[in-house]
């Protein structure tokens, strides 16, 4: 049978989120029922309640960084136990099969995966996400928050953590190597404090230094604001590696005049229009333009893992639900230190 939950949803594309309720299916053999805590607020989750990526399934429940505590197990559970504290992200299912699954880069299924929101389940079922006060899935596409990390600064790692700690790791930030953060944000908060716990120089690249003794307290090296032409003369071929988080077209050529030779160019962010690109940009200095989404299970569980290690969780407002809509406008405006999260009691 399934349970009546209650949500906040995306009426139609670009209308604002409002109380409704959902449907959540029965705990199944593999399932478990958690009762979410917290939600944060990723950018993601406005470009797609306002459709800006297209195709978008209305009404809509965002939220896909979640941490709560199990209340139910089904049968053949044998991960989690009732009041165990866990987190779901981006996804809930894939295929299992295909080599990235067995890989545990789950995130580039070949099927693709199944987003925890705004997508259809293996029954053809809108997934619903985080913006609700339950969820039930399959315990394998959960994960254990460590208990060093309290739960409302646990959800935004399982969206923004994993999506910087996964390129940084990827691309080997460490001692020796010094890294940019393109924009001070949810996502590029994170970035910054992983970069700095990984042993990398890290310098923020914001588009003014309003937020500088943040980046600096959250362990930024060095902080240059992006309006300010000089910074791309000073910074030239400077970088290892830049990840970007900037969730609008950025001139990729400008920045990609910042890397050393053999330099990376992670793209994380999101922009709804494409972006434009000279190729002289990479030939010269043989760089690598590159992408990052999310990361696998696995790697959700080592950055969980590596975070509570370091003693650090992500920097957050608590928000009660009915501020959703005022907390997307301040996103938007870049007016976010650094993470809006739902209190989910509140829905
Ligand atoms: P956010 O909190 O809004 O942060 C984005 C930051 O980008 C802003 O704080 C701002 O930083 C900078 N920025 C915004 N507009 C800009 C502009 N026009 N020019 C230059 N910089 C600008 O958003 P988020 O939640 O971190 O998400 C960022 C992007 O990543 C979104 O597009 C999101 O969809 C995407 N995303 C991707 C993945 C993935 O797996 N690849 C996962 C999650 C999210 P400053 O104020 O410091 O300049
Ligand atoms: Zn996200």
């Amino acid at each position: 049978m399934t349970t009546t939950v209650a949500a906040y949803a995306a009426p139609a594309a670009n209308a604002p989120l409002e109380r409704t309720t959902i449907e959540r299916r029965a705990v199944g053999a593999h399932d478990v029922m958690i009762d979410i805590k917290f939600a944060g607020i990723c950018h993601s989750d406005i470009h797609q309640a306002r459709d800006g990526w297209g195709e978008g399934i209305f009404p809509m429940v965002p939220g896909h960084e979640i941490a709560g505590i199990v209340t139910e197990v089904g049968p053949e559970v044998t991960k989690y136990k009732v009041g165990d504290r866990v987190g779901v992200g981006c996804f809930v299912d894939s295929c299992r099969e295909c080599e990235y699954c067995l890989r545990g880069q789950e995130q580039y299924c070949t099927q693709g995966m199944t987003g925890t929101y705004n997508a259809l389940d293996k029954n053809g079922e809108p997934t619903y996400g985080g913006y609700s006060t339950h969820l039930v899935v399959d315990e394998n596409y959960a994960v254990r928050i460590p208990e060093g990390i309290s739960l409302d600064v646990a959800a935004p790692l399982l969206c923004a953590g994993i999506t910087l700690y996964s390129p940084l790791k990827h691309w080997n930030a460490g001692p020796g190597k010094k890294v940019a953060i393109v924009g001070l944000g949810g996502l590029g908060h994170m970035g910054v404090k992983i970069a700095h716990a990984l042993g990398a120089e890290v310098t923020v690249l914001s588009q003014s230094l309003r937020k500088k003794a943040d980046g600096e307290r959250l362990g930024a090296d060095h902080y240059y604001a992006t309006s300010d032409p000089a910074t791309f003369e000073e910074l030239a071929g400077t970088f290892d590696l830049i990840v970007s988080t900037v969730s609008a077209p950025l001139p990729l050529d400008q920045y990609l005049s910042l890397l050393k030779v053999d330099g990376v160019f992670a793209n994380v962010g999101a922009p709804e229009e494409p972006v434009s690109l000279n190729l002289f940009s990479v030939i010269g200095g043989r760089k690598t333009l590159a992408g990052s989404m999310i990361g696998g299970i696995a790697e959700t569980q080592e950055m969980l893992d590596f975070c509570a290690e370091h003693g650090f969780g992500a920097e957050i407002e608590v928000i009660p639900a009915e501020q959703i809509n005022e907390a997307y406008e301040r996103v938007l405006a870049s007016d976010v230190r650094y993470r809006f999260v739902i209190d989910t009691s509140t829905i």
